[in-house]
This record gives C-alpha cells, structure tokens and sequence, in this order.
C-alpha cells in the first residue's frame, strides 16, 4: 500500500504539486526466502527508488529507501529520527505490533489501521495525535467469510488506482527491473490480493495527505509528537509484565 502511495505521489508531483517539504518514505523490512510475493514487493521498491532518483523533475521532492537487512542496530538509528510511523496492515492481521510503540515513544506520529497495538495507542494519544484509516476487522474477516471482495473490482472502477497499478507493469519501470517479478506482483493486485492492499488505499492516500499537510504546523505538530512521547509509558515492561502476572500467570 506504501509503495502504491509513492506511485501515486510521483505522479502527483509529476503533475506539478510540489511538497512543501520533502518526503522520505523508508521501508524496513525483510522478506522470507520462499515468500515470492514479498520479494517481488522488495523488488518493486528498489525500481522505483532507481526510477524516481533518475527524475530530475521529482528526485528533489520523493526518494525512496529499502533499508538492507534490517535490524536492531539500524532501528535504533532509523526510529528516533521518523516523523511519521506506519502500521497499516489490514485490520485483524496485526497480533500486536512493537515497531508503532518504539515510535511513539520517540516521538513519531502514528498512521495506522485499527489494528494490533495502533488500537491501544489510539486511545491514549486521542484522535488529534494519530491518523486512522481502513476497514475494521469486523469488516475484514467478514469479506474473507462472504468471499466477497474482489480487488478486480476496485482496481476497474477506480481511476487513480488502476493508474498506479498499471505503472508497476510499465516500460517506463521495466527499464529498471525483471518484467517477470513486476509482472506477477501486478497479477497478484489484480486477480488476487489476499491481503486487501486495494481496500483501503484510497482513503490511506486520502489521511496521509491530511498529515503531509498538518505537519506543516511545525507547532502543532510539535504538540502531536509530545504527547505521543508522553503517553508512551503505558508500554513499559513493567506494566506489561504486572498486568500479565495479574490476569494470566498469577504467579
Ligand atoms: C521492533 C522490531 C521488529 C518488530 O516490529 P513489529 O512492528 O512488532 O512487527 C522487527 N525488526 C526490528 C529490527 C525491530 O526493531
């Protein structure tokens, strides 16, 4: 859904609406060796991150990064120095996720779905201090029982998304990479997409913009990542490990 954003933002940009400040979308992430899709998706992020370095009219404004290997010692360096903390899985796939609440605890700004921890962060930071989006669980285990969505669908009737997927099977792209990964990955979007990447793209792309632009209130969004910091301390070990003893170990 990221790399369908950045996509979306080259063309944006493209187009003429410059960033008032510019944006550096990083991917730390690692795939399993047999996880085709996921390499593919690796895949795409590299092309695009040559893709957009070469254009002179965006480059100055987008650049990409796939971080190699990720891992702790890279964390540490990345986490601290993030403004906007991403945890969009589909809602219900997430058990609990840790990387939003390293985050928050340094003062990034969460964009997340209702999923996992984002749930609880969301209630302690309020809605002014995190930017939601996306179908709620409820709503997602219900198309995998109903069988009932279709990415085909969306990918049709909508425009702007169709125009973003079909770049990933462009020339302009394939000059960059293996026409077979980029292929089976634009396949999979269309005719599969277990994990619902279309389901919520629009109104992901929607909120993410209302963020690129709040920030631009340096002093309100100051306050944002105050009390994100703030109110990071629920996280802690100790309370955790308490809470565990007092419901379910009861040592
Ligand atoms: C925290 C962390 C993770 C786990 O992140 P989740 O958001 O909980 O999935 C994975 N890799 C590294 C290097 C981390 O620091």
């Amino acid at each position: 859904m990221n790399v369908l954003y950045v996509i979306y933002k080259y063309f944006d940009i493209k187009a003429g609406n410059i960033p008032k400040t510019p944006i550096t979308v990083i991917f730390g992430a690692k795939a399993a060796k047999a996880y085709t899709i996921a390499k593919d998706i690796i895949h795409l992020i590299l092309c695009l991150s040559k893709f957009i370095e070469a254009d002179k009219d965006v480059s100055p404004y987008l650049k990409v990064v796939m971080v190699e290997n990720y891992n702790v010692t890279l964390a540490e360096k990345l986490i601290p120095a993030c403004d906007i903390s991403e945890q969009i899985s589909l809602a219900s796939k997430e058990a609990s996720g840790t990387g939003n609440m390293k985050f928050m605890l340094n003062s990034a700004v969460t964009l997340g779905t209702i999923d996992g921890a984002n749930v609880e962060i969301a209630q302690l930071v309020g809605k002014d201090n995190i930017y939601t989006f996306g179908a709620s669980s409820d709503e997602v285990i219900a198309h995998y029982k109903n069988e009932d969505y279709k990415s085909k669908k969306i990918y049709e009737e909508d425009e702007d998304i169709k125009k973003c997927v079909d770049f990933i099977i462009s020339d302009e792209l394939k000059q960059y990479g293996d026409e077979e990964n980029l292929t089976r990955l634009y396949n999979e979007l269309v005719n599969k997409d277990w994990f619902m990447t279309l389901l919520d793209l629009k109104e992901y792309i929607r909120v993410k913009e209302q963020a690129f632009a709040d920030y631009e209130d340096r002093k309100a969004w100051g306050r944002k990542m105050l009390i994100n910091t703030a109110m990071a301390g629920f996280f802690s070990s100790d309370r955790t490990i308490r809470q565990y003893n007092t419901d379910i170990w009861k040592l």
